[in-house]
């Protein structure tokens, strides 16, 4: 008889977006004629841009030759990506990185949620709250989260991250081996100082403990001052893996790809206390699980890299943040209290007086046909907001607001 992973049974049933899809679906069947605009899902709505789709033509060319054509990939990802990325993403801010530091994937969600792998299944784990799903749910799948109680997982730190802290997480007041950050976050479009993120690896350096770095979001970061990554700070080689993705950055939700950064000096103890180095064993971990990214996605990633390349994405980019931009400035207006939007495509705003999440994403759908997440889906301390992205069309994004703003007078 074979056995079932029982900790698969404890995960909750429900995905955020599939509840979202159930009510919306009920809205539609008793409202055929309304025309629903999401401002919901975290997917990116324009293409790729001239000079990937170039390079995507170019690589599936080479592929169809005698000469040109590639089998199996190192599992690593190609050098001439690894090299853009060490060139272009890390060196102008400081940072020296390795090749083989850096592991090239099929994006962050897959990282993010194998990286456990590389740590025993009794760590504890924190995590900021509200929080990207992949993260809690990767670990209560091997047994590490413990059980549900109202809400929350047993073996789960959670730090709070509401608009009386400033959407800066406290360090925890007791010692984790591992945590989780996101910056610019998703789902608060916030993002964290020089100043502040430093407290956290100068606790992960006190504590021993492990930071788990997602930087998704990087390229939306305007303000100069604000860390691109968390290399940018003394020590983070030390206690630090970072997970970038493409999905965002210029689009490749459907072309998929990403990378992520293993130091050399990161270690983890072995129950005698010997340091184990874990470059070497995520090395091992994806040569022996992951067949490496297609080599079309990756010279599509290369891409970006070009002059054209970096000036087309970020046009794109801008094109998302000048949506966010009218997006804060409407509800601005109209009296609600709104964060993020600033340097990432997400604005969290705080659910009117007597509503909460799931309240008023009925009342937006029903009131003014507009769909947004309710940010209970996130998070215990995701209560009481929700979530609008600017990944729409600006048309869609003005008709948006033009009826929120109706539907609110
Ligand atoms: C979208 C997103 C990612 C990227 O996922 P991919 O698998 O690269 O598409 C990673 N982390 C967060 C927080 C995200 O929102």
């Amino acid at each position: 008889m074979a056995l079932v992973n029982e900790h698969f049974l404890k995960l909750p049933n429900n995905y955020l977006f599939a509840d979202i899809a159930k009510k919306v679906n009920a809205f539609k069947v008793t409202h055929p004629q309304a025309d629903i605009i999401s401002l919901g899902i975290g997917d990116v709505t324009q293409p790729l841009c001239p000079a990937v789709v170039e390079a995507m033509h170019r690589a599936v060319n080479e592929m169809g030759t005698k000469e040109g054509f590639r089998g199996y990939g190192p599992e690593q990802g190609y050098d001439f990506l690894r090299e853009a990325i060490q060139k272009n993403d890390f060196l102008p801010r400081g940072i020296h990185l390795d090749i083989d530091e850096i592991f090239i994937n099929d994006g962050a969600k897959s990282d993010t949620g194998n990286i456990q792998e590389l740590i025993r299944w009794d760590n504890s784990i924190g995590v900021t709250d509200p929080v990207y799903p992949v993260y809690i749910d990767s670990n209560v799948m091997i047994g590490r989260a413990g059980v549900q109680e109202g809400g929350a997982w047993s073996n789960v730190t959670y730090l709070p991250c509401i608009a009386e802290n400033d959407f800066v997480p406290q360090l925890p007041d007791r010692r984790v081996d591992v945590i989780y950050l996101c910056y610019p976050n998703n789902p608060t479009g916030t993002v964290i100082t020089k100043d502040e993120l430093r407290k956290w690896v100068n606790y992960a350096l006190k504590n021993d403990t492990l930071i788990f770095y997602d930087a998704a979001y990087h390229a939306y970061i305007q303000d100069p001052e604000i860390p691109r990554s968390i290399y940018e700070i003394r020590g983070a080689r030390k206690c630090a893996i970072e997970f970038h993705s493409y999905s965002k950055t210029a689009g490749f939700t459907g072309v998929r790809c990403g990378y992520t950064i293993v130091p050399k000096d990161l270690t983890a103890a072995t129950l005698n206390g010997e340091r184990i180095h874990l470059n070497p064993l995520w090395n091992r971990r994806q040569s022996t699980k992951f067949n490496g990214t297609s080599y079309i996605s990756q010279r599509a990633a290369e891409a970006i890299y070009t002059p054209e390349g970096k000036q087309q994405v970020a046009q794109t980019i801008g094109y998302y943040m000048q949506n966010a931009a009218r997006m804060l400035a409407t509800l601005r207006g109209l009296g609600f209290e709104c964060y993020g939007g600033e340097n990432a495509p997400y604005i969290w705003m705080k659910t009117p007086e007597g509503y909460d999440s799931w309240q008023f994403f009925e009342n937006l759908l029903y009131g003014a046909n507009v769909v947004c997440t309710p940010g209970v889906g996130f998070g215990p301390s995701g209560e009481g907001y929700v979530r609008f992205t600017a990944f729409g069309s600006h048309d869609q994004t003005e008709e948006a607001l033009k009826r929120i703003e109706s539907w609110s007078k």
